[in-house]
């Protein structure tokens, strides 16, 4: 049989085995034959790998694997709570990852003073030089690295960052690692762009330390990892040891590392490393000004990275949306100047961290790790019969408070809660006593009716 007709044979038994066989298709026995007859055809490995990708992805639909669903299930949650409070209930709202402070003032005015400007026109997706080089200053002299504006990407928040990293990085049929539990837009972005997710779970039992999960599922059919410490939800931060166990495991397998650092700031043991503390070679970093100025709603973030990598991001953004407007980045920019509620916005988060810790783990019933950084706690409850959905609903409906269901963040964590810290300290301290009061209750078994 000719060397294509066999590839073609392959590949054809490799798609019907999609269909009938429950056999595990990134078991690396298949890609290897698959690999050793695309070279002997000169066909590109690259192309093997993604057509791969996209027959275990097949495969999932044929199993009827729908995944996914809760992070949509959650904005519906989110939209009772405030309906709630609408119709006049008190509600504690915890179920979100925005903070309640807002911009400073100084920020605003940056954003009003360039409106009157004029600054309301079309401008460059390239970014506003300005905010590029004094993002690059800063991180240079943060990090002890050598970046200039041409390594800087301004985007549409972290948001946007993720997605053009996917859109960058990979082509369809790609695979990409994701460590669970997780913020749960990677996987939505992943799919929409037509990539395949592949899971790393990691437990609280093990500290949530990724780096022997991520060795167990890493394979050559992976293109990026994506990194996110501080972590949403788990607030773990990763020591220098662990991130650099991950980089060296991403280096043997040639990933593009994407690091997530949205929560950068929000670290409370000391600096959280960086990417950018390790000079890896194909490094995606991202950070936004939405947490930690309370910026959410300006929607501005960005990206540091190889100049051709910088350039391919701000491509994506001029496709989808033109620009990041030019008052916004003049607002960011005076963000960046703003280091007084950088700091305090900092401050208040990590002392409602550790009320919700406090009170939290009182509890026998529930495991969690003190917080470390980010916004969040990510409590285990070690009850029978705990579900997380059902628990959050019966706390919305019976108690008031909304809190995120663990499943939200990955399939096995229905065992969990996210928590975040963003009301203030007593009405949190109080949330935090009722819904270990709910859970030593276990409100889930009581019925309505
Ligand atoms: N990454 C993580 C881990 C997040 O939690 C969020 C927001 N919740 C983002 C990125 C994106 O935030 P934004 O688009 O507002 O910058």
């Amino acid at each position: 049989m000719s060397g294509s007709s066999s590839l073609l044979r392959d590949l054809l038994n490799i798609s019907a085995r999609t269909v009938k066989l429950d056999e595990r298709l990134d078991d690396p026995k298949i890609l290897s034959n698959l690999l050793g007859e695309s070279r002997r055809l000169g066909l590109s490995e690259e192309f093997c790998r993604r057509l791969l990708g996209l027959l275990i992805e097949e495969k999932e639909k044929v199993k009827g694997v729908v995944e996914g669903e809760d992070g949509l299930r959650l904005r519906r949650f989110a939209a009772r709570a405030m309906e709630l409070r609408k119709a006049g209930r008190r509600i504690v709202r915890l179920e979100l990852g925005e903070p309640d402070f807002s911009a400073s003032e100084k920020i605003v005015e940056a954003a009003c003073e360039a409106i009157r400007e004029g600054r309301t026109k079309y401008s460059s997706a390239a970014g506003l030089r300005e905010l590029k080089e004094e993002l690059a200053s800063n991180l240079s002299s943060k990090y002890g690295v050598d970046l200039k504006a041409e390594n800087i990407a301004i985007t549409a928040g972290g948001t946007l960052a993720t997605y053009a990293a996917i859109e960058v990085l990979s082509r369809p049929g790609d695979s990409i690692m994701v460590i669970e539990p997780a913020w749960p837009l990677y996987a939505h972005q992943i799919k929409r762009l037509g990539r395949r997710v592949v899971r790393v779970r990691t437990r609280v039992e093990d500290g949530w330390d990724p780096v022997e999960a991520v060795r167990e599922k890493v394979s050559r059919l992976v293109k990026i990892i994506i990194l996110n410490y501080p972590n949403n939800p788990t607030g773990k931060v990763l020591d220098r040891k662990s991130f650099k166990a991950l980089l060296d495991l991403a280096e043997d397998y040639d990933l593009w590392v994407v690091s997530d650092e949205v929560y950068i700031d929000f670290s409370y043991n000391g600096e959280a490393p960086s990417i950018l503390e390790y000079n890896y070679p194909k490094m995606y970093y991202l950070n936004s000004f939405s947490k930690t100025w309370g910026m959410t709603g300006f929607r501005v973030g960005f990206v540091a990275a190889d100049p051709e990598i910088a350039k391919r991001v701000s491509g994506v953004l001029s496709t989808v949306m033109t620009c990041v407007p030019e008052f916004i980045q003049r607002a960011a920019l005076a963000a960046l100047r703003d280091e007084e509620s950088k700091k305090r916005n900092v401050e208040l988060i990590g002392r409602r961290l550790k009320v919700l810790y406090e009170e939290l783990s009182r509890s026998k019933l529930i495991e969690l790790i003190p917080p470390e950084g980010a916004m969040y706690v990510f409590p285990k409850i070690k009850a029978e019969g705990f579900s997380s959905w059902n628990f959050a609903e019966k706390l919305l409906e019976k108690e008031g408070i909304a809190v995120a269901p663990g499943k939200c963040f990955g399939e096995p964590y229905d065992d969990h809660l996210r928590i975040s810290a963003v009301v203030d300290e007593a009405e949190l301290r109080d949330a935090a006593r009722r819904i270990v009061k709910a859970v030593e209750e276990r409100i889930w078994r009581k019925d309505d009716a």
